[in-house]
């Protein structure tokens, strides 16, 4: 089989990342390139530039900026599961001249449909199957040390909520090189070996990744221990089957909220959690989602919602440590 030319690969959300690692591509999440940057306003202002609408989601935006300013010539893009904006933003990079693999996470979670996608997806890059068992084996191990520092921030409290975001965020991608990111992650649990547990109420995280530059600092400083980033966990692939196809139906973030709920009240047992964070983004869809939440879920729920890459304001900052008090006083 010929191999195509190494190149980077673009996309918006997590998509089985196996398939571009064993096409000999690079994988790249365009949102954590966006908000990793050291100023992440300027792919924001770029997109207004061009037109997008100021009351528009800036995770959309930031998306844009980032594929226009790298130069990204392919970009995967999940038309079902994930983001109302998608399709639009598609059409758009289209007319720009970037070349858009659709993929679609089905919404009724129909196994054939989903197996569809991914045989389109291995068509698309030419993979071969030698070539993707063997990804799929070296992956599962990086995955299972990822679990490990997942593990490590709720039951010996010694990986920080932020650090524990980072390593599960970045798994969508593994910074382009899995098996660097694997041996980066082993280091790191080494690294924390010596350290003494954090002490702090234990809180959770649910909803999309913030866009918020300081919050986990913020809570870590004013006593909360965040033992559970649901998204990003689930952006880790945190299932023990051999299977693509299980493995992507039992990811929750793409499917409609029931398994997500169901998977959050697992985790708040099981890790002790005595408040949850709800995260929402302004202009996004998902921020209907917190009325179901809010009814389904046992736990004090505060709702923190982030506009801009930006640290949290006071009125935020005077919320959340309210929320925190409160929570502390419960538990004494
Ligand atoms: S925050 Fe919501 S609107 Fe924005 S990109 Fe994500 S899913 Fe789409």
């Amino acid at each position: 089989m010929k191999k195509a030319k190494r190149k980077i690969i673009g996309f918006t959300t997590t998509i089985p990342v196996e398939i571009i690692f064993a096409a000999g591509h690079v994988p790249c999440d365009l949102n954590n390139i966006f908000i990793t940057d050291e100023n992440p306003l300027r792919f924001i202002e770029k997109a207004e530039r061009d037109g997008f609408p100021k009351s528009m989601c800036n995770w959309i935006k930031g998306i844009y900026g980032v594929v226009m300013e790298k130069g990204i010539d392919t970009v995967i893009m999940v038309m079902e599961g994930d983001c109302s904006n998608t399709k639009a933003l598609a059409e758009i990079l289209e007319f720009k001249g970037i070349n858009i693999v659709p993929f679609s996470f089905p919404f009724d979670r129909d196994r054939h449909a989903l197996k569809r996608q991914i045989d389109k997806l291995i068509e698309y890059f030419n993979v071969d199957p030698e070539a993707l068992n063997s990804v799929e084996d070296e992956i599962k191990g990086v995955r299972e040390i990822l679990k490990k520092i997942d593990e490590m921030t709720w039951r010996e409290k010694v990986v920080t909520g932020y650090e524990n975001h980072i390593w599960l965020i970045r798994s969508s991608d593994m910074l382009g090189n899995y098996k660097k990111y694997g041996k980066m992650a082993q280091d790191f649990i080494e690294e924390t070996k010596s350290r003494n547990p954090i002490q702090g109420v234990n809180v959770g995280f649910i909803g999309i990744p913030p866009i918020i530059t300081d919050i986990y600092q913020f809570l870590d400083a004013i006593g909360a221990h965040v033992v559970y980033n649901e998204i990003q966990r689930q952006f880790s692939i945190p299932f023990d089957t051999s299977d693509m196809v299980e493995r992507y139906l039992t990811y929750t973030y793409p499917y409609e909220i029931f398994a997500r709920i169901r998977d959050i009240k697992r985790e708040i047992k099981k890790r002790g959690i005595k408040g949850i964070i709800h995260y929402v983004q302004a202009f996004c869809f998902r921020v209907m989602e917190d009325v179901i939440l809010r009814e389904t879920i046992e736990c004090p729920i505060l709702t923190i919602e982030g506009e801009l890459p930006k640290p949290l304001d006071t009125r935020q900052k005077m919320r959340l440590e309210a929320f925190i008090e409160m929570l502390k006083e419960k538990d004494n």
